[in-house]
């Protein structure tokens, strides 16, 4: 155990464990700690994972000439319709604000000359929608970024960070 771990005798007190500190569990302690004390444990650093080696980049569909809907039915079909429309249609729907987060963290998603971003189109997607930064080292990025925020919150609210070795 350690960096910024206070464990007294008596235990750890705590409203929400996390399990992994990739970006589901960052994102996640990030927006249950303005309401609860979170405990992340973690193995190995924090931000290890598979989410820092993420190198293809993040779908976004907001982009003056796409839509959510297309997103959508881009994702549905490549799934051909073995999809949970629902959990689809909520991941797909937060894409924005999630985006808007990260851009307003800095996070340095790449630019053409004319400073517009580079959208790449991948496979299955119908429009250019694929966000990167730093060509292929889009996970590291994003991970650092939100890594950062969260080290903002443990300062001065609830996260605690258990590691365990
Ligand atoms: C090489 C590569 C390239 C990829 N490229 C892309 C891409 O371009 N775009 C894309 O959308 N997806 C990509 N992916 C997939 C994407 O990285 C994963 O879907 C995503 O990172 C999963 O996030 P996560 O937070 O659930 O998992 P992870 O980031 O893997 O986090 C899991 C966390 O759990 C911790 N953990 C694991 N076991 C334990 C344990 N027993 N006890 C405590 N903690 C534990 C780990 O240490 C880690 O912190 C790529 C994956 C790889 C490997």
């Amino acid at each position: 155990m350690r960096e910024g771990c206070s464990m007294t005798n008596e235990g750890i007190t705590t409203d929400v464990v996390i399990i992994g500190s990739g970006m589901a569990g960052l994102m996640a302690a990030l927006q249950l700690s303005k309401r609860r004390k979170v405990t992340i444990v973690t193995k190995s650093a924090i931000g290890a994972g598979n989410s820092e080696k993420a190198q293809g980049g993040i779908a976004a569909a907001i982009s003056a000439d796409d839509s959510t809907s297309s997103h959508i039915k881009d994702t549905l079909a490549a799934g051909f319709n073995h999809n949970n429309e629902r959990v689809v249609n909520k991941l797909i729907e937060q894409a924005g604000p999630v985006m808007n987060m990260f851009f307003s963290w800095n996070t340095p998603f790449d630019r053409d000359d004319k400073g517009d971003f580079q959208l790449a189109k991948e496979g299955a997607h119908s429009r250019r929608r694929v966000f990167h930064a730093g060509g292929d080292a889009t996970g590291f990025h994003m991970i650092k970024h939100v890594k950062e925020q969260c080290s903002k919150i443990y300062k001065c609210w609830n996260i605690l960070w258990l590691m365990i070795f």
